[in-house]
């Protein structure tokens, strides 16, 4: 969100400059800059020992492909701690070990997507509400069930990535 007006007083914000950051968006009246507020949340790929992620089903997303839990970090969260608690209210899953893959910027919903990879034992899940169905997918087969170029879809393709990669290091 870009401010127009102070949040906290309503008065017209004035552009200022603000160091190297160039102008500001500032409020007069309670002297502060009006940097833009975006809403911080995370995605991840769930994957299991036998080399398959976790795609789900939620059709208030999209009615035509799978995607990754994701969800918005609640104030007081770690980025770590909004993966474990999504895993588990989504999948109904533990997990079991955690690597910070990259950040997407979600331009259109004014967000910042943290990317993680989230390790699980193979089980059945527990589904929330929110979720229509999920299912285990093997690698190869998991990227033509996600929309091409999306933020899940490039996620998923890093992971399966890194993971070939480190199967060439074991040979060597
Ligand atoms: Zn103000």
């Amino acid at each position: 969100m870009h401010f127009n007006y102070c949040p906290h007083c309503g008065k017209k914000a004035e552009m200022r400059q603000i160091g190297d950051e160039g102008m500001i968006p500032y409020c007069t009246e309670c002297r502060i800059p009006l940097w833009d507020l975006f809403t911080t949340s995370i995605i991840a790929a769930v994957v299991n020992e036998y080399d398959e992620v976790a795609l789900l089903r939620q059709n208030y997303v999209s009615t035509t492909n799978h995607v990754c839990v994701a969800g918005v970090m609640k104030i007081g969260e770690s980025a770590e701690e909004t993966v474990v608690r999504e895993i588990a209210e989504e999948l109904g899953l533990h997990v079991k070990s955690l690597k910070y893959i990259k950040s997407y910027p979600y331009e259109k919903k004014e967000m910042l997507m943290l990317g993680f990879q989230a390790v699980v034992d193979k089980q059945e899940f527990v589904l929330s509400g929110e979720v229509d169905a999920a299912e285990w997918v093997k690698f190869e087969n998991a990227l033509p069930l996600l929309r091409d170029g999306s933020i899940a879809w490039q996620l998923v393709r890093t992971v399966i990535k890194e993971k070939n990669k480190n199967c060439d290091w074991s040979t060597r």
